[in-house]
């Protein structure tokens, strides 16, 4: 099974601090694009003390990397304002 680690520049999230600190994160999204689902933008930081996220689920059944409900590529790379997964791959 892959620990899916996080790579992840959406500065806006409450979870980032130099990185993703969330435990596991769940990916989801909609029609248009894979987002990050755990994303908040608060006025404050939280998660684990330094930054160690990985992917607990996925909700994307229609992306290559996606068996099971779970990530199987060993990193992801998540940007932008919506937290979008960038490692995303149309089947
Ligand atoms: S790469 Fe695919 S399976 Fe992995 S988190 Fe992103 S959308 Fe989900």
């Amino acid at each position: 099974m892959t620990q899916t680690t996080i790579d992840c520049t959406s500065t806006t999230c409450a979870y980032n601090n130099h990185g993703c600190t969330a435990l596991a994160v769940t990916i989801g999204g909609n029609t248009k694009e894979a987002t990050c689902s755990t994303f908040i933008a608060l006025d404050m930081r939280g998660g684990l003390p330094t930054a160690d996220g990985h992917v607990g689920a996925c909700q994307r059944i229609d992306c290559k990397h996606n068996n099971e409900l779970m990530c199987e590529a060993p990193e992801i790379i998540i940007t932008g304002n919506t937290a979008h997964c960038t490692s995303y791959e149309a089947r």
